[in-house]
C-alpha cells in the first residue's frame, strides 16, 4: 500500500458519517410515472403526475408566458440577486389578482409578502413566521390532505394535527365533522385550508362552508392558513379567491401560499409567494421583513426568472388578457373532462356510483378503489392512478376516456 492508499483508507474510516445513511424508496407518485413509462402497452394512460396536460398529453408553456419571456430577456441587463422581498411586479400583479385590487387589506397596506421558490418554498416560509411567532404552533391540515403537506411543513418545526375533510368511500365532504374539530381550536391554533382545487380529493368547500369557517376562525381565533396552489383552474380567478377574500374581510390575520406553477404553467422555475394579512400596515411590513429574513436563512434570495415573467404579464392588459384566456382554456378542459368521464364511467359501469367525478373541481379525484383494484388496473389494463387511486383528471382525453372508462369498469 503506498503511503497515499493507507491515508485515504485511514480517512474513509474517520469520517464515515454518510454511512449511516440507507437508500429511499422512490417516491410512490413518481415511482406511477415510472412504471407507466416503462409499460410498452400503446393504450397505457397516465393518471399520476400532478402537472397539466392539454389534448395531446403535453405540459405546453403558455403563450402569454412565452411573449412575456422574450420581454424579459431582451430587456435584461444583469443577473444579480434580487432582492430578498422579491420582484415588486410580481408581488403587486400576484396580490391584486387574489386579493382584488380595491380589497381592504390590499388599499390598507395590510398585507405583507415575500416572493418563494414556488407555492413550496412559500409554504416554508409561512412556517418559519408561524415559528417566531409562537414557538409550538399546532398546525391542523385536512385528511386527506397534499403529500408533502406533512412532510414539508412538519420538517419546519410545526406541530401536525390532522382535521376530517373528505369521506373517500362517500365521495363527500365531511362537513359536520370538520366543523365539530375545528370549533376545539382557539388562539395560537393554525388551520390550513386549501383555496380551491383540492389536493387530492378534488372537493372544495361551498361559499356557505366558507363562511362558516370564517366565523368560527372569528369566534375561536384560531388562524387561517390557505394554500392556493390552483388559482383559476377551479370555478374561476375570482371565485378560486372566495375563501381568501372573505377570510381577509372578517379576519385581523391570516397566512396564504401562492404558487404560480400551474396557473401559468411556471413550475420548473419555482414561483410562488408567501403573504400575511395583518391588522395593521405597520404589522404587514414587520411580516414581510421577517419573511424576508426567513427566506435569507433557508435560500437567501429568491429565483428570478419565473416571477420576472408573471411580473410582465401582470404589468401588461393584453398579456393579462391572454393569460387569463389560457387559464379559462384549461379550467374548461379539465370541467369538461370531468363531465365526460363521469358519464362514460355511468355507462361503463351502469351505476351513478362516479358522478361526483363531474361536481369536483382541478385536476384531481378519488377513484375510491382498493389497492389491489389499483393494482389490477396498472397490470391488466395499464391505466395509472396513484396507489391511493388517486387521478389527475388531465391524464384523461377524448381519445382515451372510453377505454379509461371500461378499464375502471372491469375493476369494480
Ligand atoms: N400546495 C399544493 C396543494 C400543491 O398541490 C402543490 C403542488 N403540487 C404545491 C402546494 C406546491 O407547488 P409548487 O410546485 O409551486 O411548489
Amino acid at each position: 500500500m503506498t503511503h497515499t492508499e493507507v491515508d485515504s483508507a485511514a480517512r474513509r474510516r474517520l469520517a464515515a458519517m454518510l454511512e449511516n445513511l440507507s437508500p429511499l424508496p422512490p417516491d410512490p407518485i413518481l415511482g406511477t410515472t415510472v412504471a407507466c413509462r416503462n409499460d410498452p402497452n400503446p393504450s397505457k394512460v397516465d393518471l399520476g403526475v400532478g402537472v397539466y396536460k392539454d389534448a395531446s398529453g403535453n405540459t405546453p408553456v403558455f403563450e402569454a408566458v412565452a411573449e412575456a419571456e422574450r420581454r424579459v430577456l431582451a430587456d435584461q441587463t444583469t443577473k444579480v440577486y434580487v432582492s430578498p422581498p422579491g420582484d415588486e411586479r410580481f408581488i403587486g400583479g400576484i396580490t391584486r389578482h387574489l386579493f382584488g385590487a380595491d380589497h381592504q387589506v390590499v388599499t390598507d397596506g395590510r398585507v405583507g409578502a415575500v416572493q418563494a421558490p414556488g407555492g413550496s418554498g412559500a409554504l416554508r416560509v409561512g412556517a418559519g413566521l408561524l415559528l417566531r411567532a409562537q414557538a409550538h404552533t399546532e398546525l391542523w391540515v385536512s385528511t386527506p390532505t397534499w403529500g408533502n403537506h406533512v412532510p414539508l411543513l412538519g420538517a419546519a418545526g410545526l406541530d401536525m394535527q390532522h382535521y376530517p375533510y373528505y369521506d373517500k368511500g362517500a365521495h363527500e365532504i365531511q362537513f359536520d365533522e370538520m366543523v365539530q374539530t375545528l370549533k376545539e381550536r382557539g388562539p395560537g391554533d393554525v388551520v390550513l385550508l386549501h383555496g380551491c382545487c383540492h389536493n387530492p380529493c378534488g372537493a372544495d368547500l361551498t361559499h356557505e362552508q366558507w363562511d362558516v369557517v370564517g366565523d368560527l376562525a372569528d369566534e375561536r381565533g384560531f388562524t387561517p392558513y390557505v394554500d392556493l396552489a390552483y388559482h383559476g383552474l377551479g370555478e374561476g380567478m375570482d371565485a378560486d379567491a372566495y375563501g381568501v377574500r372573505m377570510l381577509a374581510d372578517r379576519l385581523p390575520e391570516m397566512l396564504v401560499s401562492y404558487s404560480a406553477s400551474k396557473n401559468f404553467g411556471l413550475y420548473r422555475e419555482r414561483t410562488g409567494l408567501a403573504f400575511t394579512v395583518n391588522a395593521t400596515a405597520e404589522g404587514a411590513k414587520t411580516d414581510t421583513s421577517q419573511m424576508a429574513n426567513i427566506a435569507r436563512e433557508l435560500y437567501s434570495m429568491p429565483p428570478a426568472h419565473g416571477a420576472s415573467i408573471v411580473g410582465e404579464i401582470l404589468a401588461d392588459e393584453e398579456l393579462t388578457t391572454l393569460w387569463q384566456d389560457e387559464v379559462a382554456t384549461m379550467r374548461e378542459r379539465i370541467n369538461g373532462l370531468r363531465a365526460l368521464l363521469s358519464d362514460e364511467l355511468r355507462e361503463a359501469t351502469q351505476t351513478t356510483e362516479f358522478d361526483y367525478i363531474a361536481g369536483e373541481r382541478g385536476m384531481f379525484s378519488f377513484l375510491g378503489l382498493s389497492p389491489e383494484q389499483v393494482t389490477q388496473l396498472q397490470a391488466e389494463h395499464s391505466v395509472y392512478p396513484i396507489p391511493s387511486s388517486r387521478i389527475n383528471i388531465a391524464g384523461v382525453t377524448e381519445e382515451n376516456v372510453d377505454y379509461v372508462a371500461r378499464s375502471i369498469a372491469a375493476v369494480v
